[in-house]
């Protein structure tokens, strides 16, 4: 059940009542109405008959008044007859207002008449005749006046019973209404909370299903969460890289089991601490601590690049060499809510990197060493032999000639060891380079190994080429540029280097291109096919077999990256037109990182 039919059935349990208790309100109120209607018939009733009850005694009065006015001649007797015949006329006239029905009327016109009568033929002459000093013993006007009152009388009477009867008949109608109120409230009383208890209760076992499978609903998620929370944790925990969660004021939450070994705080000392705490970071060449990341990535609400470089202060004050990254935990609304710090211990990776790049200089001397030898044999073969010719020779001109051909053979000797010293004789600041001369010193070393493999090469290098930066190391990338060049070739392949100065601005691509000196190394051997050209400058991806280590490219990418560089790789595979080209841009005055590579 959702939402939307749950409100349905609370509205139902609450309309439904107030509609029944409306119905039965309004059979009460019409009920009321009859009975008031009746009680006002009643009420009427009281009146006519209390106004007949007044008309009677009026008349009666007048009777009265009359009689003793003929028995004693006393006019102030009189007085009583004329006071209730003033009031007659009205008193009739308020009880006619209160006549409804025909034959009401026409009783009532007749008891008016009757009593009109009486006067007219029996009071007023009798008053008129004592007034005159006549005789009032006049039995048949007597008997006449009493036959009219009996009349008046007879017919007040009358009026009088049947509204009597009409009362007392809406009295018992008036009882019946009361009583049948009575039980139609009951019978609605009943019948309302019967229709309320069976409807109300059928909608409250509704809701209660309702309510019962939402709960069960909500436990299962319940459930669900705790098992993926569970999930998540355990996948933390094993995971090797360290994982800190923070609040985004920087205060730590967690620690997974690897985060909790490379800082020595354990999870329950470390919550609630300040990240700088347990954490504490610093730059790998300054030594200064590192900007608060959990601030960082708060502002940015981005992800924080890894960073190398960074040492990590342990707990027991050892320093590790780290690489840290970090990320914001993000709300529904799409806000940092706090902040995930993940971080690996590179001490290791370090050290070997370190080994294999003293690796690789190893193996280009030891490359090396074998050409030089040739090399440095040749003219040392050439001393020997130009020695012993003067030995036996008298002649001070000949002599002078093989002296000066063995000192050039020395010279020769002298610069090939001179080249060899400054593969190794690193300086530890950038230093002015020109780059015709280095690359020239290395073609001299590597010319009995050309010699070997047949390959020709030649260069077109401006001479004043320079840019600063550490000779040995970029000696050691074009030597093995130019291995590589020579091993692709194979007999008669051709190399050539060019070097020119190039100004910022779009290359031929589109991309933008720094300024700085760029050196091509174009060579016609077979390309590099299309497949493995993206793997080319992972550590020890080799075609060549056990003769190849695969770091060439990697170290040299290395190198030129730290002198503000980049190195080009194109290459074609076609039938005619084959060959790859190495470019290396670099930096004219660049700012070395000493510490990279
Ligand atoms: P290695 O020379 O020890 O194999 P590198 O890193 O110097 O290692 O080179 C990696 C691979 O790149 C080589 O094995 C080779 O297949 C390819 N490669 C490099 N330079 C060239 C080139 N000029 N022509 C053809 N292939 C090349
Ligand atoms: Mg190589």
């Amino acid at each position: 059940m959702n939402a939307s039919s749950f409100d349905h059935i609370l509205k139902k349990v609450v309309i439904v009542p107030v509609i029944a208790l409306l119905a039965g309100a309004a059979i009460l109120v019409w009920q009321i109405r009859e009975s008031t209607k009746t009680v006002n018939v009643i009420e009427t009733c009281d009146r006519r008959i209390a106004l007949t009850l007044t008309i009677e005694k009026l008349v009666l009065d007048q009777e009265t008044g009359l009689r003793g006015y003929e028995i004693t001649h006393d006019p102030r007797l009189l007085q009583r007859y004329f006071d209730a015949q003033a009031e007659l006329p009205g008193a009739f006239d308020r009880r006619e207002a209160l006549v409804r029905i025909a034959p009401r009327r026409s009783e009532l016109t007749g008891i008016r008449n009757a009593y009109e009568t009486w006067q007219q033929a029996f009071a007023r002459p009798l008053i008129a005749t004592i007034q005159a000093g006549g005789s009032t013993n006049d039995v048949n006007l007597n008997l006449r006046g009493k036959l009219m009152m009996d009349d008046f009388r007879e017919r007040i009477a009358n009026l009088n019973q049947v509204t009597e009867k009409f009362r007392d008949d809406s009295v018992t109608r008036w009882h019946r209404q009361i009583l049948n109120m009575m039980v139609a409230l009951l019978g609605a009383a009943l019948l309302l909370g019967l229709v309320l208890g069976f409807y109300t209760r059928r909608l409250i076992q509704q809701v209660s299903t309702a309510f019962r499978q939402s709960h069960d609903a909500l436990r299962f998620r319940a459930e669900q969460t705790f098992r993926s929370e569970e999930k998540l944790r355990t996948t933390l925990r094993s995971i090797g890289d360290g994982v800190i969660t923070c609040d985004t004021e920087g205060r730590v939450l967690t620690l997974n089991d690897t985060a909790q070994e490379l800082t020595g705080w354990t999870e329950r000392e470390a919550r609630e601490q300040p990240l700088a705490e347990v954490f504490p970071i610093f730059d790998e060449q300054t030594g200064q601590p590192r900007a608060d990341p959990v601030a960082r990535i708060v502002r940015s609400n981005q992800l924080l690049r890894p960073e190398n470089h960074t040492l990590l202060r342990r707990r027991d004050g050892c320093e590790l060499f780290i690489e840290e990254s970090g990320a914001p935990i993000r709300d529904k609304q799409g806000q940092p809510d706090g902040v995930v710090i993940v971080f690996r211990d590179v001490t290791m990776a370090r050290k070997s990197q370190q080994a294999l790049l003293a690796n690789e200089k190893l193996a280009v001397a030891g490359r090396l060493a074998a050409s030089i030898a040739h090399e440095i044999h040749n003219p040392l073969d050439s001393v020997s032999n130009l020695l012993f010719l003067m030995d036996g020779v008298a002649d001070d001109g000949e002599r002078d000639h093989f002296l000066a051909l063995a000192k050039q053979e020395i010279a020769r000797v002298t610069q090939i060891s001179r080249a060899m010293l400054s593969l190794y004789r690193e300086s530890r600041a950038p230093v002015l380079i020109d780059l015709r001369e280095m690359i020239e010193s290395i073609l001299l070393l590597m010319d009995s190994r050309f010699n070997t493999l047949r390959v020709h090469i030649s260069h077109d290098i401006p001479n004043d080429l320079c840019v600063r930066g550490f000779p040995a190391e970029l000696r050691q990338v074009f030597t093995n540029l130019l291995t590589n060049a020579a091993e692709a070739t194979g007999p008669d392949g051709t190399i050539h280097i060019a070097g020119r100065f190039v100004t910022a601005g779009p290359d031929d691509d589109g991309a933008r291109r720094e300024q700085g000196a760029m050196i091509t190394i174009e060579d016609n051997g077979p390309g590099i096919p299309e497949n493995i050209l993206h793997q080319l400058f992972q550590p020890f991806f080799t075609t060549k077999g056990e003769r190849g280590t695969g770091l060439g490219l990697w170290i040299s990418r290395g190198i030129i990256t730290k002198h503000g560089g980049t190195i080009e790789l194109t290459s074609s595979t076609g039938e005619a037109d084959h060959g790859t080209t190495v470019s290396v841009l670099l930096a004219v005055d660049p700012v070395i990182d000493v510490a990279a590579a």
